[in-house]
């Protein structure tokens, strides 16, 4: 055997999304193209000067220069904690019921590692971020896709789901407000789930990056604000969307104490916790003025309101999302989600994500993210008027 030989994991890995997209943005832009990049959903804007300060504080003292507490420190804890109770309405024990994350993303995929055992059902919605799915085959478990449809306003059909699998299924990942398709979830849906995870004894894990990227004063609730949530569930969340922050590394989970135990139990074998300066700066994002996060909401809103009225425009079939800084568009009659995808760059010089990438169901739509400023995306639009589908 090849002493390279990749494990059976690896091997098991579908195709990197955005490797092959990056090739051709590589070829058309050695073409002298002016490639126009809506497809990373990863803030263009920088983070606000006051957390940039409070990490630089922190930095320059020696305190904070050892290995943190794996579980996070005590009071980015409670600055979680209260937070959760003034913007949810949510009670959590700041020791028992919340643990720092090196962004939401790491604790996402290790938390299979703590209740899935080889054979095990996961329940993974399609299209959705890959982590939930490969997370769950690195556990040695096995996914179950639930279609997000536009018939169901993009909400798992729970019904639908085979007795056999549910009997099956430790584990179920839901994302709302949701990546890709930025639909959003009421909590009449989260009681649903509650209900459904109760009755089959599975354990929810809602990933809730984008609560606080919402517009027209809309306001996301947290899934652990549903009666009994925190009886069957988990929920990850993250500083990188609300703050422009995915650089830093830091999230956090919060909800049943079991789940949080299980995953502080995987993490204190694989890492040893965030810095605490990235903590300390963390702790002054949440607690300190809070006028970023609307202004970043206002720009993120005036970007969708000019692409979602030029995309119509040109004849794009697109709803105007209520959350997130997606746009989940119908491909047209006559392309699959690849086939547009490439036409856009080759003739448009415009990178978007095609829908197939996070899931079969996502096939027939693509994916824009409003990560570029506003005079780009009205050139974008000025290159769709131009591209004749
Ligand atoms: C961006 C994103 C995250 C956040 O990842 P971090 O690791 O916290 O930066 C999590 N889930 C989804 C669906 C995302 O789009």
């Amino acid at each position: 055997m090849n002493i390279f030989e990749k494990a059976e994991r690896l091997k098991k890995l579908p195709p990197y999304l955005f490797k092959e997209i990056d090739r051709k943005k590589s070829e058309v832009r050695a073409r002298g193209v002016d490639v126009i990049d809506l497809g990373i959903g990863d803030p263009d804007l920088p983070t606000p000067p006051h957390i940039i300060e409070a990490l630089k504080k922190a930095a320059e003292d020696p305190g904070n220069h050892r290995y943190p507490s794996y579980s996070g420190m005590g009071d980015f804890k409670k600055a979680v904690a209260k937070w959760y109770q003034e913007r949810f309405g949510v009670e959590l024990d700041p020791d028992t019921e919340v643990v720092s994350l090196i962004g939401s993303k790491e604790g996402i995929a290790h938390f299979p590692l703590a209740f899935v055992n080889p054979g095990d059902v996961a329940l993974v919605p399609a299209p959705a971020y890959p982590v939930y799915h490969i997370a769950t085959m690195f556990a040695g478990g096995e996914s179950y896709f639930m279609p997000l449809l536009s018939e169901n306003s993009f909400l798992p059909d729970l019904n639908a789901i085979p007795d056999k699998i549910t009997s099956r299924a430790r584990i179920m990942f839901i994302n709302y407000p949701n990546n890709p398709t930025s639909a959003v979830a009421d909590l009449e849906f989260f009681r649903k789930v509650v209900e459904f995870a109760r009755d089959n004894n599975i354990l929810v894990c809602h990933d809730a990056a984008y609560t606080e990227m919402a517009f027209d004063g809309y306001r996301p609730p947290s899934f652990l604000a549903a009666d009994g949530a925190k009886e069957v569930g988990i929920e990850f969340h993250s500083l990188s969307k609300t703050y422009n922050m995915t650089g830093w590394r830091i999230g956090f989970a919060v909800g049943n104490r079991e789940a949080i135990d299980g995953l502080g139990a995987i993490k204190s074998n694989i890492d040893s916790g965030v810095f605490q300066a990235v903590q300390m700066a963390g702790i002054e994002a949440i607690r300190g003025d809070q006028s970023c996060v609307r202004d970043m909401v206002q720009v993120y809103s005036r970007r969708r309101d000019l692409m979602v009225k030029g995309l119509r425009d040109v004849g794009f079939e697109v709803e105007s999302p209520r959350a997130t800084f997606y746009l989940w568009i119908k491909v047209p009659e006559g392309y699959t989600s690849s086939d547009l995808t490439e036409r856009l760059l080759e003739d448009a010089g415009l990178v978007v994500t095609p829908g197939n990438g996070f899931g079969e169901p996502g096939e027939g739509y693509f994916r824009i993210a409003l990560t570029q400023k506003r005079a780009r995306l009205a050139e974008a639009v000025e290159r769709l008027k131009a591209f004749s589908m």
